[in-house]
């Protein structure tokens, strides 16, 4: 439980935002203008269900058009308020443009629980959403493009894609209008792992610094570090699934909404998702040890710690017994301003929400573009590429003949280096490098400035000085 003498979520991003402009020059009156959020819509609509009208509340909110469009997820839970889509919508602005993604920040929510409601009960809920937000341009390829977020996924954007097309018949960039859609209504290979994938390589550039490593008291590989996840959806699931398989971390726990699962030998994430999935959450599940109070997990005993569920889950309450060196921020906000003094102080190192979680808005960004150039990534390139790569293998082969030597290039060296790049390797190519590059400025100014000893504050300098130049260029 978060304590209520802590600031509201979007108070936390103004003092955290605070605590860098500090460290600005900017002008009084452009740092008020970036800190704002320009507009929040709300809008209460009813659906005749279950032979009945429900009312549901649903929010877009805007906080910055420095440039357009604008993007933000669209999160279905029944904790979504006014004060929550603005500092979603503010935190999109700032990870845009650190990761240089050319959108403005936006968020919206529809206060529902998505679990109480059949599939074609929620798809008309959507279409009706999506209707409302769509005949005020809050989605709009050009002016506003959502994205799924907690609670929401491939199947709410084809409807939401689906329902602005038939609004807009003649838009030949109708697909355009929303990202994170299904491969066949427009999507992107990589867009469901991106964020998940996104936090892996944001840790793999983590560990290629060993004065960053040496910070948070951690050294060596990625290999055998012990990892708690909480929350194991899109981007928890994702991350941990990556980071055991590939990179060879253990999954020493995890926590969900009805409990924890702890087990110091590492958890195999694919059955406990698979657990998930069939019974509706973690309780008896038959490994590991079970902890009635999930959030527990969260103060094991570990290295690194990813929140991947909701804001404020790391707080006052509970700051001063996480053991974990490293926290990478999955999810938006999981640590309040007041546990981030708390853990600083702690030699805690938190890789920010801004950046850890940018990999969504970065493959959605990728889609986007895919969806406005009407083509998909590769299909120019690939073959050609794979023509020009055979002419050096036979090059090579013709020469080594001559000479009379007869070189053994390693068996998949061949099949590997022939084969032109797809959809999905140019997307995670992109990502990777948004990730390294974004990471590269934050700790250029982590390690460079003497006032600044955190990642969140170098984040927030990157961004917000970005965010100011595009406005001082418009002449603001
Ligand atoms: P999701 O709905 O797929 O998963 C959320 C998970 O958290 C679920 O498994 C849910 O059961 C669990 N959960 C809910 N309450 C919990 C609690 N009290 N304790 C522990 N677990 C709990 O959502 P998601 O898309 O994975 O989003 C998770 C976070 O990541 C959110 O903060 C979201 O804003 C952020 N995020 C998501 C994306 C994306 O592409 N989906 C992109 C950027 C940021």
């Amino acid at each position: 439980m978060q304590n209520t003498n802590e600031p509201s979520f979007r108070e936390s991003v103004e003092i955290m935002f605070n605590r860098a402009v500090a460290l600005m020059d900017l002008s009084p009156g452009l740092e008020e203008k970036i800190r704002v959020c320009n507009a929040t819509y709300t809008v209460r609509f009813g659906v005749r269900l279950r032979g009945e009208i429900k009312t549901f509340t649903g929010y877009r909110s805007v906080h910055s058009e420095h440039m357009e469009p604008v993007k933000g997820g669209i999160r279905y839970s029944m904790g979504v308020n006014q004060d929550e889509v603005e500092a979603l919508a503010a935190l999109m602005t700032y990870k845009c443009s650190l990761v240089e993604a050319p959108f403005g920040g936006s968020k919206g929510g529809l206060c529902i629980d998505p679990r109480e409601w059949e599939e074609h009960e929620l798809e008309v809920i959507t279409r009706r959403f999506a209707y409302e937000l769509a005949k005020r341009d809050l989605i709009h390829p050009s002016q506003n493009v959502p994205a799924p977020d907690m609670g929401t996924g491939e199947r709410e954007m084809a409807w939401i894609a689906d329902q602005y097309a038939r609004m807009n018949t003649t838009d030949i960039n109708a697909k355009a209008c929303v990202t994170g859609k299904p491969l066949n209504a427009g999507g992107i290979a990589g867009r469901v792992e991106a964020t998940g994938r996104g936090v892996q390589y944001a840790l793999r550039e983590f560990f290629r610094y060993e004065e960053d490593k040496a910070k948070a008291g951690l050294s060596g590989k990625l290999k055998g570090k012990r990892v708690v996840v909480q929350g194991l959806g899109n981007v928890g699931y994702h991350a941990a699934k990556f980071l055991s398989e590939e990179d060879g971390s253990l999954i020493t726990g995890v926590a969900e909404w009805d409990g924890g699962i702890v087990d110091p030998n590492g958890i195999d994430v694919e059955a406990l998702r698979s657990w998930i999935s069939e019974n509706g959450g973690v309780k008896g599940y038959p490994d590991g040890t079970y902890l009635e109070n999930g959030a527990l997990a969260l103060e094991e005993d570990c290295d690194i710690l990813i929140p991947a569920a909701l804001e404020g889950t790391i707080n006052l309450t509970n700051a001063e017994r996480i053991k974990a060196k490293l926290i990478i921020e999955a999810a938006n906000g999981p640590v309040t301003s007041g546990a981030d003094d708390i853990l600083r102080e702690k030699g805690v190192v938190i890789i920010p929400d801004m950046y850890a979680n940018a990999g969504g808005v970065t493959v959605s960004y990728f889609e986007w573009v895919k969806n406005l150039s009407h083509i998909r990534f590769g299909r120019m390139q690939r073959r050609q590429e794979e023509a020009r790569h055979q002419l050096v293998v036979d090059q090579l082969e013709a020469l080594s003949e001559t000479l009379g030597h007869t070189w053994d290039l390693a068996p998949d060296f061949k099949t590997k280096y022939l084969r032109g790049a797809d959809e999905l390797e140019l997307v995670r190519s992109g990502l990777d490098d948004t990730m390294r590059i974004a990471y590269q400025s934050m700790r250029k100014v982590w390690h460079g400035r003497d006032d600044v000893d955190d990642l969140r504050t170098a984040a927030y300098l990157v961004s917000i000085e970005k965010v100011a130049a595009s406005y001082r260029a418009k002449g603001l």
